[in-house]
């Protein structure tokens, strides 16, 4: 904790990756801890963990990355933090990340936002671009993130580590604060391989405070990552939809580089197709934000969260806390999900793009007919510089292309690091997705790759 501690005073100043850091309550756990002496059946035992600033803290402020809940102190953990503690590690800090989830850099934070340590000048992915950064940074062994299309992945990605976006129900979402209930998942964010695993394990699992977490025993994940060996007679499928234009040349060329070496492990590469990937976007962005209108209609200045003190009536008070409280990009995911969701849209937005989900979804399960796990780039571009893509949401948006697609599907993937791009030196990820319930195939596939 002390050494952590000490990271976070050196690079914090630079990298802006917290919101808020309990360094006396930490110190005091630790030493609660030594005193005890170490508990081997604890597999994170002492373990130094950051959480991204969506997931409720018992008594820790949890501001979702808005002013909305600036003063927000919950009085429970989420299930995902529970177990963490439970399994013997001790929350640090809160990660920073885009207001209410909604974004691909950590721009939309209302409150700064974080750089990437590989590079000052850049983003570090979004929304959770504060897990991403702290772990890159050294500042904690490990975060957690959530995923709503593509927010563990991406920012992963970007800050050169590895992160799981959990099949949708294995971790449990009570206490996280929700953006778009069918695509959310928590994850971690880590160094390696193994560490991704052993996190995994301790906060996966059925809670009966989730109806959505599914009720299926959760494998040894750490023994499938030490029994990794080989690639021999695997089928890694390589969509087409993923490996063609759009794709910088270095991604691409890491990525690629990659590919060979699973093959010289004895990996079969498989030409597959995901052919309605060209709708993911729009379909994506129809849901997840008809979803946040639905979810964030609770923060409404009355039982929660900011209330504008000026307001005239009880319209006014709705209004002006919502007009103030919610940062551009959540008013404008509100307006647009309201939109599809209204009475004379909903058949020709909502519903059409629900019936595309659908098909993405098969897409995936056409696919896994004829391999064993999907590989291809997190992202089609390294991290960009601050201020990028700003002043173009679509063009924001285009960032999620490679992830969107299985939060859809509800299926898992992580992102890997292969290696710095030849020209810009920033940290390639290469995502390995699999069938649903197949953490613990691409952990070992990403073991393997390692
Ligand atoms: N960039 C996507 C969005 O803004 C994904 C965010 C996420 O996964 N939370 O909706």
């Amino acid at each position: 904790v002390q050494a952590c501690l000490a990271r976070i005073e050196a690079t914090e100043p630079k990298v802006q990756a917290l919101l808020h850091v309990d360094a006396e309550g930490a110190l005091a756990t630790a030493e609660a801890m030594d005193k005890i002496g170490p508990d081997t059946s604890k597999p994170l035992w002492g373990v130094p963990v950051i959480v991204k600033d969506v997931l409720t803290t018992k008594g820790l402020p949890t501001t979702c990355g808005s002013r909305m809940l600036e003063n927000f102190v919950p009085p429970f953990d989420a299930t995902a933090v529970a177990k963490l503690k439970d399994a013997g590690a001790i929350i640090l800090a809160k990660a920073n990340m885009d207001e209410f989830a909604m974004g691909s850099s950590t721009e939309n934070s209302a409150y700064h936002p974080t750089r990437n340590p590989w590079d000052l000048g850049r983003v570090p992915g979004g929304s959770s671009g504060g897990s991403g950064a702290c772990v890159a940074a050294g500042q904690a062994f490990a975060a957690l993130g959530t995923d709503t299309g593509g927010s563990i992945r991406l920012p992963s990605s970007f800050c050169g580590g590895v992160g799981i976006k959990p099949t949708y129900g294995r971790v449990s979402r009570y206490g996280l604060v929700a953006y778009g209930s069918s695509l959310d998942q928590i994850g971690p964010m880590t160094r390696n391989v193994a560490d991704a695993a052993t996190v995994l394990q301790a906060i996966s699992g059925h809670d009966p405070r989730d109806s959505t977490s599914m009720d299926l025993p959760v494998p040894d994940y750490l023994a499938a990552v030490d029994s990794a060996d080989g690639l021999k007679g695997l089928r890694i499928g390589m969509p087409k939809e993923y490996w063609g234009q759009g794709l910088d040349q270095e991604v691409e060329t890491l990525c690629k580089q990659a590919m060979d070496t699973a093959k010289s492990l004895g990996a079969e590469l498989v030409p597959v197709s995901l052919p309605h990937t060209e709708y993911a976007i729009a379909t994506y962005y129809i849901i997840a934000m008809a979803e946040a209108s639905s979810n964030l209609a609770r923060f409404d200045g009355v039982r929660y969260g900011f209330r504008d003190k000026q307001a005239t009536s009880l319209l006014d008070m709705y209004k002006q806390s919502r007009t103030k409280g919610f940062g551009d990009e959540v008013q404008r995911r509100i307006i647009t999900g309201t939109y599809v969701l209204s009475s004379g849209y909903y058949d020709a937005y909502y519903r059409k793009a629900a019936q595309v989900r659908r098909l993405i979804r098969q897409d995936f399960e056409q696919a896994y007919s004829q391999c064993d796990v999907i590989c291809g780039p997190a992202c089609p571009t390294v991290a960009f510089p601050l201020g990028d893509k700003t002043a173009d949401p679509l063009q924001m948006y285009l960032m999620d292309i490679f992830t969107i697609s299985l939060n859809l599907a509800g299926l898992p993937g992580l992102s890997l690091p292969v290696g710095l791009g030849k020209d810009s030196g920033m940290p390639v990820g290469l995502q390995i997705l699999g069938p649903a319930w197949g953490e613990e195939k691409i952990l070992s596939v990403a073991r393997s790759l390692e």
